[in-house]
């Protein structure tokens, strides 16, 4: 019995370290840190993307040492700092890592975005409480908001400027935490330079005459005051999810599709899918803001709307947002549709759909 204990461990020493000698894979693939048993065949396929589809920007609402501190213990974190001044950027973890910057976030349908994006956090407070300076708690008109150093915006734009041509990155999917974040952060706040990015290729931006151009052909082609569901849908258009958290993206497609686009219900209509329906068109709009007019729908939140709306004030329209007025839904409108005409990526690619 011992015996044959013996001989069979040294027949498995032996036909193991046979096997080894004999395969020579382990050595020419550094992939692989286990003994492979198959071969691989390379067959290139083209469906695939990269897996950053979109670039994500903060402020950290410390002071640079502290920021540094808590971004590199661990628990949160971004792939890259951008400190006070100088011109050296801190790489905090790998783009090929998943970085915990975003947490509970959305855009363009897509959920949790640490998944899928680059995430950059700049040294900066953020803003005090103009009668409470202690505290962070304040409503919008006491805030006073902290700008950015011309170094910090040098390194903002040349970083972004680099990501971007890295993964070409769709303009509208190169974000701020508070449009994928919405009511829940304020971070890059009003003077973040979305416009400078814009002007070296980065992101979205459009100027007060394409702003002005949409103005004239909504008032002379929709009727009645724009409805609450035009906004709210066309800011869920653009990327931000101010859904009614009880239903599900598909829902409100569908729900828009029907009651929106007259063609879609027709027997020989090529109109299969949400995706492919031109929205920004004038007509499609008149009747989206009759059915506003005339119905109360719950497909979206109210709160979710109204904090989207500054969301994408501080983005888009910076000094509307500063002026703290509330700002007609006829220019909120006018800009998302020079925005959707300008960027047309819906279709294409929706930060990697
Ligand atoms: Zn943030």
């Amino acid at each position: 019995m011992k015996k044959s204990v013996f001989l069979f461990s040294v027949m498995s020493i032996f036909v193991a370290s046979c096997g080894k000698n004999s395969n020579n894979k382990q050595e020419s693939t550094s992939d692989f840190l286990v003994d492979r048993k198959y071969e691989i065949i390379d067959a290139p396929s083209k469906g695939l993307n990269d897996r950053i589809s979109s670039l994500v920007f903060h402020y950290t609402a410390l002071s640079q040492e502290k920021s540094l501190e808590v971004l590199k213990k661990g628990g949160v974190s971004a792939h890259w700092l951008i400190p006070e001044s100088g011109n050296s950027i801190y790489k905090l973890v790998a783009e090929d890592k998943r970085s915990y910057h975003a947490g509970i976030s959305s855009w363009k349908r897509r959920t949790d975005l640490n998944d899928t994006s680059v995430g950059v956090e700049i040294v900066g407070l953020g803003y005090k409480c103009k009668n409470n300076p202690q505290s962070d708690q304040c409503p919008k008109v006491e805030k006073i908001w902290f700008q950015f150093t011309d170094d910090q915006i040098k390194m903002i734009v040349n970083l972004g400027k680099d990501i971007q041509q890295r993964y070409k990155i769709d303009p509208l999917c190169i974000v701020g935490h508070s449009d994928i974040a919405i009511g829940r952060k304020l971070d890059p706040g009003p003077y973040f330079p979305w416009k400078k990015l814009a002007e070296k290729g980065v992101g979205a931006w459009v100027t007060e005459q394409e702003i002005e151009k949409q103005l004239n052909l909504i008032q002379a082609n929709i009727s009645g005051n724009i409805s609450d569901l035009t906004i709210q849908s066309r800011l869920y258009e653009l990327g931000y999810d101010n859904r009614n958290p009880n239903f599900t993206n598909k829902y409100i497609e569908n729900k828009l599709t029907i009651h929106i686009y007259p063609e879609f219900n027709l027997p020989n209509s090529k109109i299969k899918s949400w995706k492919n329906i031109p929205f920004t068109r004038l007509d499609l709009l008149d009747i989206l803001n009759n059915y506003g007019n005339n119905y109360t729908t719950a497909w979206f939140d109210t709160t979710l709307s109204n904090n989207a709306i500054d969301a994408f004030l501080m983005h888009f329209l910076p000094e509307d947002y500063l002026s703290n007025k509330k700002i007609d839904n006829k220019r909120i409108l006018a800009t998302i549709q020079a925005l959707l005409i300008k960027y047309p990526n819906r279709a294409k690619s929706s930060c990697g759909y």
